[in-house]
Parts: C-alpha cells; structure tokens; sequence
C-alpha cells in the first residue's frame, strides 16, 4: 500500500515538475532573444536614424535602425571578449564611422552601408554570431555587446564640428601610423601614438614566408620588367621607415615600391615587417594588423584593462576631438 502511494505521489510531482522545466526553458530564450533591440533603446540620429545595409551575399537591402545596426558591427568588428570600455570605444567609432561614409557618399547606389568589411565595415547577424560563439559565452557576449551600444547612444566623435572618419584597426604593432603615410592625405586628427601590450595579442605577430619564385610572380604581376638577382646582399632592401617603424620604401630587385604597396603585393597582415632571405625562401615578419591608422582595437583593450573609459581611449587615438552629447 505505502508503495502505491509512493507511485501516486511520484507520478504527481513529475506532472506538476514538468511543466515548470519546460516553462523555464522557453522563458530563457525568450529573454535572450529579446534583447536584440529595444524601443527604449531609440534615440533620434535625425537624418541618420534609419539605415539601408546591403547584404553583399544576396544583394538584400535591410532597414535597421543605426543602433540596431551597430550592434552587429561591433559584434563582428571586436572579439566581445575585450572589455567593455573598449567595445564601447569601438560602438562609437563605428557609429562616427557610418555617419561619416553616409553624410561624405555612400559607396552604394541603392544603400547606406555594406556588411563587408573589405568595403564598409562588417556586420554579423545574431543568428550567425551566435552560431560561431561557444556555447558558454553566448549570452554574455551578446549582453555586452548590445550594452556597449546603448550606454554610448547618441555619442559622436567630432572634430571642428563635424564627424571625424573614425578609422580603425584591429592590431597597431605597438604604434599607430598618420593617414599621410598611408593614403597621401593629412588629416589633423589622427596622430601616431604608442600601446605598449599590443604584442599580447595573437594579431601582434604574423610571418609570410614566400618561394623566391612565388616572390617573383607575384611582383611581375604588378611590374613587367621587373627582375631581381638573389645572390646580390641587397636584393631586397629596406629604404626608409616611418616614425612609427612601418616601412615606407622597399627596394626589391630593381623595383622601389611603398611598404603599402607590399603589403598589398604579399598579402601581409601590415607594413610594420622585417625581411630575410633564405637559401629558397622570402621571409616577411610582420607585426600588427592593419593599416594602422586611427583606433587600435586592441590597444583600446589594453588601455581599458588598465582603467581607461571609453572617452578616454578615443581621445587617446585621435587627436583634439570632441564627443559628442
Ligand atoms: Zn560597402
């Protein structure tokens, strides 16, 4: 008889118990689905509060808000395992950024923006930043991205009353580099700053090890006559750096090309690099990643994990710049 009971009062608590789990795990996923973006979370750009972004895999234009928008560039822009000062700096940055491509042309007919990072800047879907995240961290990182969005909303970094373009990079090798190094252009608001604990980072340190004949190819590509005598000691030479230690001229067989223009060449991670000639190989370590002009992504970590707020760091990488309210 007591086991009888014992069944009924077993079978009993599984029927109340069930319900509750499952109860429990929809209502998990419900909060974590609901935190994409929020109306609370609006605020009024004027002319910028809507965004067209091209989806360059299927030509699909999307409209997003700017914030809503931003939370999947910084999703896709910045590990979110950085600190949230620094992601912070970086949802400023690419708001300033996006402001600054609209309002001086898009680059798109039909868009604002494009999702690639080759041409705008890149942007991840939750969905797809979610499939890629560990399990462990989804949440977290999701939170602290969308967080990093909206404790920043409305903030702009301008310069003589305008926005600046905002450009970044994800790894300075130690220095920052001028926009006349670079491009041509001087623009008064970057400047070449140094972080000291970049070289923590997997991006600090890359090396591309070339065939001399690949070397060959690859330049011939680019310049037809060129031509280059190994068994000569400066059959590749460095010619000029720039203050910040990246190369500004190179000289490779009978042809002077910028460090830029290497970097293009040889698919190097940045111009900041050292070369060596082995018996069958060209070796280009490389340090950073990047153009390095602007916003160092993991020197805004570095600078936050010792007690910078975001303002702080952005003032760090550009130079007299206001944020604005
Ligand atoms: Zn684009």
């Amino acid at each position: 008889m007591k086991k009888v009971l014992f069944y009924i009062l077993f079978i009993i608590i599984l029927v109340i118990g069930m319900p509750i789990v499952f109860t429990n795990e929809f209502k998990t996923e419900e909060v974590s689905s609901n935190i994409l973006f929020q109306d609370d979370m609006k605020f009024d750009y004027g002319d910028y509060s809507k965004i067209k972004l091209l989806h360059i895999s299927t030509g699909e234009v999307e409209i997003l808000d700017l914030d809503e928008y931003l939370i999947g560039v910084v999703a896709s822009e910045m590990p979110a395992s950085f600190d949230i000062e620094a992601l912070k700096a970086q949802a400023v940055v690419a708001r300033t950024y996006t402001i600054y491509q609209i309002k001086n042309g898009s680059k798109h007919e039909n868009a604002d923006v494009c999702d690639s990072s080759l041409c705008c800047q890149a942007w991840i879907s939750k969905e797809d930043r979610f499939a890629r995240w560990e399990e462990e961290n989804k949440n977290e990182y999701w939170n602290k991205v969308v967080q990093s969005v909206n404790e920043t909303k409305g903030k702009i970094i301008m310069y003589d009353g305008e926005p600046i373009n905002a450009l970044f990079h994800s790894n300075s090798g130690g220095q920052t580099e001028l926009s006349i190094n670079v491009w041509g252009g001087d623009i008064p608001y970057f400047q070449s700053v140094e972080t000291s604990g970049e070289d923590e980072y997997s991006s600090y340190s890359s090396e591309v090890v070339l065939s001399k004949d690949t070397l060959i190819q690859k330049m011939l590509e680019k310049f037809s006559n060129f031509s280059i005598d190994f068994s000569k000691e400066d059959a590749i030479k460095i010619l000029e750096n720039t203050e910040s230690g990246r190369i500004k001229k190179i000289k490779i067989g009978n042809t002077e090309i910028s460090g830029v223009d290497a970097r293009k060449i040889f698919e190097l991670k940045s111009a900041k690099f050292n070369v060596q000639i082995s018996e069958d190989n060209v070796i280009f370590t490389v340090q950073g990643y990047g153009h390095g002009v602007g916003l160092s992504q993991c020197g805004s970590d570095v600078l936050a994990k010792s007690g910078k707020k975001y303002d702080e760091i952005i003032k760090y990488y550009y130079k007299n710049v206001e944020i604005s309210e």
